[in-house]
């Protein structure tokens, strides 16, 4: 299977911090992360691949001309204010954000930043950037070859909406991904298994009967990302019934998991997707540090080939999963899973 990523340049992103019950924490989405996906990778002899850089035609795809002048340009111009701190946080959270679009750096982090778990410094721009010239490349591959593909991304992308960072993520990877697919196939489908609801995925696509959202996650009444994820939310307009959540309570193993997805994936069967996007999160771990539900490595597995089962052209995108013993090997172990079912 043919890896893209960009170690270099994905490397640069270190974000400090983010706010934990109103304490502020060290940053889990950390570089070292890419360590230990890359050493998952390693273990299954798989193709490293540079990314080629597809400037701003795809991003531009999803995201709105003022979220990417904002997240390319705002670095510079927040450190022109007197002693601004080294990175971006917002500190206004307008509830409404139908009225005039701000000019100043302050207000546009609050009109574009929905929470404080994505501080922007000097290298985020570049590293998002990177990190969706991954997606693309993996699209670009499986719209020429038919084949699976994955996407090493990092900093991550399934809480991004079109105008709106979120959760560690700056660009929508997955979403950036299926949109690219969409050159080639007619029906995509994005199927999300990471322990958190892909709600900027869901928002991107929410009125389109075109691209396909599952997400099977944990129940977000008591979880982040909290106002997104319901089952009742099933598209708008011509997207509706195009959308399908999956809550889980919290703590579900792999019986409880893999059934989920089973049932949400006789409903991507029924649209017929030609190619698929699957948004891996690995943090639905049972080791994993943010401890919402309890798949095991070998979940991780029976998740991949009943997702092989599909048999369509795939990219697989990397979401989310931190740093633990295991986070190397639960990629291993999907990417070995997927391939044998494949
Ligand atoms: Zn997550």
């Amino acid at each position: 299977m043919k890896i893209f990523v960009d170690q270099e340049k994905q490397r640069q992103h270190f974000p400090s911090g983010f706010l934990v019950n109103g304490v502020m924490q060290p940053n889990p989405e950390k570089p070292e992360r890419m360590d230990r996906l890359l050493a998952g990778v390693g273990q299954g002899g798989h193709k490293l691949c540079a990314p080629e850089d597809h400037g701003m035609g795809p991003l531009a795809a999803v995201h709105t001309p003022a979220y990417l002048k904002f997240l390319s340009t705002v670095y510079t111009r927040w450190q022109r204010i007197p002693d601004a701190a080294p990175e971006i946080f917002p500190n206004i959270h307008p509830d409404r954000r139908t009225a005039s679009y701000p000019l100043s750096a302050v207000g546009q982090a609050g009109y574009h930043v929905t929470d404080m778990s994505c501080p922007i410094g000097a290298h985020t721009w570049e590293a998002s950037r990177w990190s969706a010239n991954c997606a693309v490349s993996a699209a670009q591959t499986v719209n020429a070859e038919d084949c699976v593909a994955y996407a090493l991304c990092r900093p991550p992308g399934h809480h991004c909406f079109a105008d709106l960072a979120g959760g560690f993520c700056y660009l929508n990877n997955s979403a950036i991904a299926a949109q690219y697919l969409r050159k080639t196939y007619n029906r995509v489908a994005i199927i999300d298994v990471d322990l958190h609801h892909g709600n900027g995925t869901q928002g991107i696509f929410y009125e389109r009967s075109d691209v396909y959202t599952l997400s099977v996650h944990a129940d977000p009444a008591r979880f982040y990302p909290f106002f997104w994820g319901h089952a009742h939310e099933r598209g708008e307009g011509a997207g509706f019934g195009y959308n399908l959540n999956v809550p889980l309570p919290r703590g579900t193993g792999d019986e409880g998991f893999l059934k989920g997805l089973s049932e949400g994936l006789d409903h991507v069967r029924a649209f017929a997707p030609e190619a698929v996007v699957i948004a891996l999160g690995l943090d639905a771990f049972e080791g994993d540090p943010f401890g919402g539900l309890a798949v095991s490595t070998s979940g991780f597995t029976q998740m991949a080939q009943l997702l092989a089962e599909l048999d369509v052209p795939c990219v697989i995108v990397q979401e989310g999963g931190y740093l633990c013993d295991e986070l190397g090997e639960n990629l291993h172990a999907f990417l070995a899973g997927f391939k044998d079912g494949a």
